[in-house]
């Protein structure tokens, strides 16, 4: 199996440290609002990198953290807590948020079928692993401490950002605005801030430096050695932790241990909205609620994420977001036209042709043309349903559940799809009537906050 690894700017061959075992470590989201579905880009990318493993015969151990404190709006260590900045907005604490968004968060990767994470950890719950890391960090002097809190000094560690192409390069990476006073280098990164004083955080520790909380890196490091050991397999992102998240991950992670902390890091590439990285903070983003509101499933957006590589930009449109439905539709027909069918050997040329491709640096258009291949040739339907059956534990796209989808034909889900878009564009006159017809075909609909519902009578 080959898997481009970002620190060697490279394809590799991927044997893990200690086969058949793989240790692999996603950074997980910041629960201070819905994650949209440019993050949900990431997760199903290290979702399809997991059942690849698995189908490749390994036992994967995955770990993934939920960042519920220490993450602030600017990655240079100023501005706002963002759990603290969502409780103002919000009227309720920190801990609040982060339960709520947290519980949001796992209903949505539940209904994206992503596995679930072997170990899911939370900052908060690890508190005293990152103060024994800053401790160990401070006591091999890679530290400085100043007003604001404690630091970590880039200038002593000889390797820090060999993860990044551009600062190999000799460009540094965006030109922050650095307002903490004593840095020594705009790099230079916090490990633990202090609470202002006169302040009073919802989230804030007792630490050897004083009462604060930790910086946002140091969670991460703590967390993935704690479960995964000084060095593992595979460490994955979205492309924006490369520069600054995962580069200071490397730093305090071999800072403290003098070993290699991950053997191969994988990035996804951006979902783009308007020609830009779909981001929270842009304002403009779509939910896995927005989508649903829509008539889509959320399996229709995983479909969709197959029509590009994941190192390469994807656009999302509602247009596009159509055509990945329709060719979801198209797939569960298939699936549903073999189902019945007596299960004989999988035709071994797609086969191959689907694995060579998920293996091949989990190339999915390659891994769908596959499919489409193999359903539009002349194998026999028994040995279909086995290919077929096979494929699905990898692309999870829900090609033999019966849901509800299922139930209805083709010109009810039209029906459907119509009143949504009726509703979106405020034209209730045709959504009434749509809701008519559908009601003389036995399907009642209920608008609902997070969009129409319909069942059958
Ligand atoms: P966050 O909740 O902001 O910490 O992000 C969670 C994950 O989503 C991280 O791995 C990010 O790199 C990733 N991510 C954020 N925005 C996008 C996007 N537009 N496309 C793909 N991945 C993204
Ligand atoms: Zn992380």
């Amino acid at each position: 199996m080959k898997l481009f690894n970002t620190l060697s700017r490279s394809l590799e061959e991927f044997v893990p440290l200690d086969p058949p075992r793989v240790g692999l470590y996603t950074c997980g989201p910041t629960v201070y609002n819905f994650q949209h579905v440019g993050n949900y880009r990431t997760y199903i990318f290290e979702d399809v990198l997991v059942r690849t493993l698995k189908t490749a015969g390994y036992q994967v151990r995955r770990v993934m953290n939920i960042t519920d404190v220490g993450h602030l709006t600017s990655d240079s260590d100023t501005g706002e807590d963002k759990l603290e900045l969502g409780a103002k907005r919000e009227g309720k604490t920190a801990w609040d948020i982060a339960a709520f968004y947290t519980e949001a968060f796992l209903k949505d990767i539940a209904a994206l079928d992503i596995l679930p994470a072997d170990v899911l950890c939370k900052a908060t719950d690890h508190i005293s692993e990152q103060v024994a890391m800053v401790k160990k960090l401070e006591a091999k002097g890679l530290t400085y401490t100043v007003a604001d809190g404690v630091y970590f000094d880039t200038g002593k560690f000889s390797r820090y950002g060999r993860l990044d192409p551009a600062r190999l390069k000799g460009q540094k990476a965006g030109a922050r605005v650095d307002v903490v006073e004593g840095k020594k280098a705009p790099e230079d990164f916090a490990l633990w801030k202090l609470t202002p004083a006169g302040q009073k955080r919802h989230m804030e520790w007792d630490s050897p430096w004083g009462r604060g909380f930790p910086g946002w890196h140091i969670e991460c490091s703590a967390m993935a050695m704690k479960y995964l050991g000084e060095t593992f397999d595979i460490h994955c992102g979205g492309i924006d932790h490369v520069p600054i998240h995962h580069t200071n991950e490397i730093a305090q992670a071999e800072g403290a241990t003098g070993k290699p902390f991950v053997r191969f890091w994988l990035h996804g590439e951006f979902l783009l909205m308007n020609a830009a990285k779909m981001a929270k903070s842009a304002g403009g983003f779509v939910t896995l609620a927005d989508l649903k509101a829509k008539g889509f499933d959320p399996l229709d957006y995983r479909c969709h994420c197959y029509t590009a590589h994941y190192r390469k930009q994807l656009d999302f449109t509602w247009e596009l977001l159509d055509s990945a439905k329709t060719a979801r539709r198209r797939l569960r027909e298939a699936a549903a036209a073999v189902k019945g069918e007596a299960l004989k050997p999988a035709c071994a040329e797609h086969q191959k042709a689907f694995r060579s491709a998920v293996e091949d640096d989990l190339n999915m258009p390659g891994a769908l043309a596959a499919v489409w291949d193999c359903l539009r040739s002349s194998v026999p339907p028994g040995s279909k349903r086995a290919f077929l059956e096979g494929a699905e534990k990898v692309l999870a796209l829900g090609l033999f559940k019966e849901e509800a989808q299922a139930l209805l034909s083709p010109e009810e889900q039209d029906l459907l799809d119509r009143r949504a878009a009726a509703r979106s564009a405020k034209d209730f006159k045709l959504a009434d009537q749509l809701r008519k017809e559908l009601e003389g075909r036995g399907i009642i609909i209920e608008d609902t906050k997070q969009g129409q519902r319909w069942r059958k009578k």
